[in-house]
């Protein structure tokens, strides 16, 4: 079974390998380079024991007006609102106690399978950078904490993983680097980090070896179809033809299930990061300042600071104010000489539906194409999990995992 996979970021690329380890023959169409987009400067937490939805309950018309605040963690760009609108007011009626509940509790089942198919993938002789080194979280404020911890627990208690409460000392003990005053902290011990280039490389380089049709610089720009099914896909150079599609197109996904008569109500979840190469201090495990909503990863030979939710449209215009405010923060909270100025500054879009739960299985307008998106903050966490479950359902007609939780058809 020829399967066209539209995109090969990290959800297109797991896609791809479990389609071929289970036996079909995927082939890959990706716009750009492998794993090039919001693939690449992500920060690589691989983090069941911190998976959650993004609304959550107690989201007011007031907290979303603070939203247009340059500064705020999550930020709604004005000019972008009315478009916006319908959107918002969909995401708006996710925040609630029941919805967050259902929402943890279908993320935290794909989970269960997260660090298995990780090994699975480091077993075959796929590599990439990867730190067992857990997730420290600091918090200066007790009610920030409090907060975090609410949502921490209630996630690793659908999980099976736990956290751990750290007094001041113990917070200081964890990370040396940091500036006096985070009082609170929690250690989540059995998350990891991958250097999501490196995942997106040894993906890449695994399907190739195993003889898998990839073409980069090649973007999907139509279907062609017969009698309810897609028999190619129509890109600038050749068509290339297929028995199924999947569509794993990020951000860009939902103008592709437009044209096949399916709209999902796709936006980007904007985030910035700064990688520093050789920083002169480096941090022992990735690090996430709970007040600012802003993560830390120490790679091989790397540092990278990433944070923010920007909703303002799908383009991957940068905000320089944006990335100024990350630096300044990072260098008033962490003792990183670099990040005022140094490194490099990168732009990612997350693909984020209004309940922000990904959107996994079959588009209901086509008899043979498939979804894989909306992963939102989680793709990198939850894309070989992801990856093995639709390749189970296309193929076997069982995913392995419940998915009516991601149903294209909710929409
Ligand atoms: C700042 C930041 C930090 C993050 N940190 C984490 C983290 O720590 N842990 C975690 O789990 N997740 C994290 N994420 C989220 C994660 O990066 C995303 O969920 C994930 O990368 C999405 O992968 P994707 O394959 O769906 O999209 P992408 O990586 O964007 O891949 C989609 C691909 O489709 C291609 N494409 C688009 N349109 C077409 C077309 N018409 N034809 C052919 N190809 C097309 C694109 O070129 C692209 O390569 C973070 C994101 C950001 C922005």
């Amino acid at each position: 079974m020829r399967v066209g996979v539209v995109g090969g970021g990290v959800i297109g690329l797991s896609t791809a390998w479990y389609l071929k380890k289970m036996g079909a023959d995927p082939v890959v169409v990706e716009s750009w380079t492998l794993g090039s987009r919001c693939s690449f400067g992500n920060a690589g937490w691989v983090c069941p024991s911190i998976s959650s939805p993004l609304p959550a309950p107690g989201l007011t018309l007031k907290s979303l007006s603070w939203m247009m605040r340059r500064d705020s963690p999550l930020y709604i760009r004005p000019s972008a609102l009315l478009k916006l609108t319908p959107w918002l007011l969909r995401f708006r009626s996710f925040c609630n106690h029941a919805d967050q509940k259902r929402g943890i509790a279908a993320i935290a089942a794909l989970n269960r399978f997260t660090m298995e198919r990780y090994d699975e993938l480091a077993a075959s002789g796929v590599e990439f950078e990867c730190h067992e080194s857990g997730v420290l979280m600091v918090f200066r404020d007790s009610d920030k904490a409090a907060a975090a911890e609410k949502e921490v627990k209630l996630v690793t208690a659908s999980s099976a993983t736990s956290c751990t409460d750290l007094t001041e000392s113990e917070v200081y003990e964890r990370e040396p680097m940091l500036r006096p005053g985070f009082r609170f902290g929690l250690f989540v011990g059995a998350d990891r980090h991958v250097r999501p280039d490196s995942l997106s490389a040894g993906l890449g380089a695994s399907l190739r070896a195993s003889g898998v049709e990839i073409h980069e610089d090649t973007m999907a720009t139509g279907f062609r179809s017969e009698g309810g099914r897609v028999k190619a896909i129509v890109t600038p150079k050749d068509d290339v033809p297929v028995d199924a599609v999947v569509l794993a197109a990020g951000a860009h996904t939902g103008a592709l299930t437009r044209m096949l008569g399916w709209p999902i109500p796709l936006t980007a979840g904007k985030g910035y990061s700064v990688t520093i190469d050789q920083p002169r201090n480096q941090l022992r495990q990735p690090l996430y300042l709970g007040g600012a909503k802003i993560g830390l990863s120490p790679f091989t030979g790397a540092l990278r600071f990433s944070g923010t939710m920007e909703l303002s449209g799908i383009n991957r215009r940068m905000d320089t104010a944006r990335i100024r405010s990350l630096r300044r923060i990072v260098s008033r909270e962490v003792d990183i000489p670099e990040a005022k100025e140094g490194g490099r500054a990168w732009v990612g879009m997350r693909p984020i539906v209004p309940d922000s739960l990904p959107v996994m299985g079959k588009l209901p307008s086509r008899e043979n194409v498939y979804v894989n998106t909306g992963h939102q903050m989680l793709g990198i966490t939850l894309g070989p999990s992801s990856g093995w479950a639709l390749a189970g359902l296309i193929l076997e007609g069982r995913p392995g995992v419940g998915l009516d939780a991601f149903s294209a058809g909710r929409f």
